[in-house]
């Protein structure tokens, strides 16, 4: 590799640190031909500038570097569960803070605890894009599980809703009728 100025290898360390998440002394000695020293320092500064964080042995992004909402790295507000992208439910407050659910299981519990909600958008289970939950369709109680039982699904289009729902069997519902469902099968417990 060819000689490059501490800036730029400094540059290039924090957009590996994004792609990667977590990053090694040595991997990034390696990589830029340069000794573990020399690595330190450059995380030393990028730390005090608030490009990345320091970790035993490693680096990983700073905080605010932090995947966006959506992605593998967040957390369910209710249950502290990962969220995984196919069931994200994402709902947006009066103040413009966002909360997550791991799916919309979980999503609907949050529902009934917030008050002023702004905006609730949930993933469609077949193609991933956020869509308006008060206007989706959901399936509680199907063959399939892919979060919290009973699993609800949404879907952005009621014939996919029912396509699914027949050969999955569970519940079709709109919004109003799933958290209806959802917060007496919680109370059930
Ligand atoms: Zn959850
Ligand atoms: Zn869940």
């Amino acid at each position: 590799m060819d000689e490059i100025l501490p800036e730029q290898r400094r540059a290039k360390i924090v957009e590996w640190l994004q792609e990667e998440q977590s990053l090694t002394i040595d991997q990034l000695a390696r990589h830029f031909e340069v000794s573990a020293m020399t690595i330190h320092r450059d995380l030393d500064l990028l730390v005090k500038e608030g490009r990345a964080r320091k970790v035993r042995g490693g680096a990983m992004p700073a905080a605010d570097a932090l995947p966006a909402p959506g992605s593998d790295q967040s957390q369910c507000a209710m249950c502290g569960k990962r969220v995984p992208r196919r069931t994200t439910w994402v709902v947006t407050g009066e103040n413009g803070e966002q909360q997550q659910a791991c799916c919309p299981h979980c999503g609907f519990l949050m529902h009934s605890h917030a008050t002023g909600q702004q905006s609730t958008l949930a993933a469609d289970f077949l193609y991933g894009q956020m869509v308006n939950a008060h206007q989706a369709t959901f399936v509680v109680g199907s063959e399939v599980t892919l979060c919290c039982v009973p699993g609800v699904l949404c879907f952005a289009s009621r014939s996919d809703a029912e396509r699914f729902q027949r050969g999955f069997g569970g519940k079709l519902l709109d919004f109003a009728g799933a958290m209806v469902a959802m917060t007496t099968a919680h109370h059930g417990h």
